[in-house]
């Protein structure tokens, strides 16, 4: 069975074709800059013997539907193509942002799902708009395939209201569904399911604390295999410093950027997403810039790190209180997997909380999943590279095959 995984933002497709015999990817590719003035997209063949091709084309991409023409077109060229023939396509995944309430799990679409999303576009208005756009260009160009809602905040659906509800009126909650939501729920259901193949032992009896640390960041707390917190909120800009998103703040703040600096809303908007976090403090959001200008002696740079990795020890702290049993910790996505700089600094100090980090693992840890915990150390560090394509092409495939049942 051949699934295709399509991720749209506002100006981009990217795409993932699997075949879920071997779960190898056969192509995988991006149309970018669509509706600007000079579009790009470029695919990557992969044959099953590891060899791959990659071709890019300088084309004018009008709009999404467009971007999708251009998709379906190289990936069934007869050159270049990974597939004879676009029918071969089973399935379409799509990574939906925002699926609020309403939904706990993947889902396969209908019109009563389009307009539930739709519903949820106040909650998300930059990426469930461009989703939107995403499964309608698809169903267009894939009529026969099963199209396959595949949700960020379906993972975090089982936290508890004591966990979830911001403690304000209760109608915000019950009219304007104002909660806690968290993103990021494909890579921490995939690194938990992973960690719980590692240790060989079913999911539903561990608890976890999952770090995602990419240009966005967050953790959830995994009891019994469900997540019973996260950092995100609302929206994701709650919670862990990141890239650019300030993460935590007093609630007060905009009050006081409005009222002394006569910032608008949207000025504050941009200020906290785009401007703040590891960008704010030290003027780069690359966290392999950041490390290097704190070689080359940048204290503003050792401020921004030092706050990232606080933030981080604080919610591990917060979240082992929150699990009272804890049996693994895991580091996953750009950050995660690859700085064991900022691996060490979030977990020193926890020997009292049963988890010891073994620095000479954690330097040597690989491109696999790592064991980097000391012998003596009873809660287990475990480093888990995320695969949301693949998640989502395997939420796919199970989808289909309840829907047989
Ligand atoms: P992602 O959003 O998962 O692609 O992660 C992007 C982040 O990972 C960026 O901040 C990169 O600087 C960071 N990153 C990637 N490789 C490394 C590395 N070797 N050391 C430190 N950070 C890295």
């Amino acid at each position: 069975m051949k699934i295709l995984v399509i991720n749209t933002g506002s100006s981009s497709i990217k795409y993932e074709l699997f075949d879920m015999a071997d779960h190898r990817v056969m192509a995988s590719g991006i149309a970018e800059r669509i509706g600007e003035e000079e579009s790009l997209i470029i695919q990557k063949n992969i044959l099953s013997n590891g060899e791959s091709t990659e071709i890019k084309e300088a084309v004018l991409i009008a709009d999404h539907h467009e971007g999708m023409r251009h998709i379906v077109d190289l990936l069934v060229d007869e050159e270049y193509g990974a597939v004879r023939d676009k029918n071969e396509i089973a399935a379409v995944g799509h990574r939906v942002v925002h699926g609020g309430e309403a939904f706990h799990s993947t889902t396969i679409i209908d019109e009563e799902v389009i307009a539930a999303i739709k519903r949820n576009i106040p909650l998300a208005p930059l990426h469930n708009p461009p989703n939107l756009i995403g499964i309608e260009v698809a169903r267009e160009a894939f009529p026969d395939a099963l199209q396959v809602a595949v949700f960020d905040t379906a993972f975090h659906q089982t936290i508890p209201m004591r966990a979830f509800l911001y403690a304000i009126p209760f109608e915000l909650y019950e009219k304007e569904r104002v909660r806690r939501y968290g993103f990021h729920g494909t890579s921490h259901a995939y690194v938990a399911e992973r960690a719980a193949e590692y240790l060989g032992r079913p999911l539903g009896e561990l608890n976890l604390i999952t770090i995602h640390l990419g240009n966005g960041a967050s953790m959830a707390a995994i009891k019994n295999g469900k997540c019973v917190d996260t950092t995100m909120g609302m929206t994701p800009l709650a919670g862990l410093v990141m890239g650019t998103r300030s993460g935590d703040v007093d609630p007060a703040l905009p009050f006081f950027l409005t009222d002394h600096l006569g910032m608008s809303p949207k000025d504050i908007d941009t200020l906290l997403n785009n401007e703040s976090g590891l960008k704010g403090v030290c003027g780069t959001n690359d966290m392999r810039e950041v490390i290097e200008k704190i070689d080359a002696g940048d204290s503003r740079a050792k401020i921004a790190l030092d706050l990232y990795t606080y933030r981080i020890k604080k919610y591990m702290g917060a979240y082992f209180a929150v699990l009272e049993i804890l049996d693994a910790v895991v580091f996953t996505a750009g950050i995660g997997e690859n700085s064991p700089y900022v691996r060490e600094l979030c977990s020193r100090g926890l020997n009292r909380l049963g988890m010891e980090i073994d620095l000479e693992r954690n330097k040597l840890a690989g491109s696999g999943i790592s064991e980097i915990n000391s012998q003596n150390s009873e809660v287990k560090i475990l480093v888990i590279p995320t695969n949301e394509e693949l998640k989502i092409a395997q939420e796919t495939k199970k989808a289909i095959a309840n829907s047989l049942k």
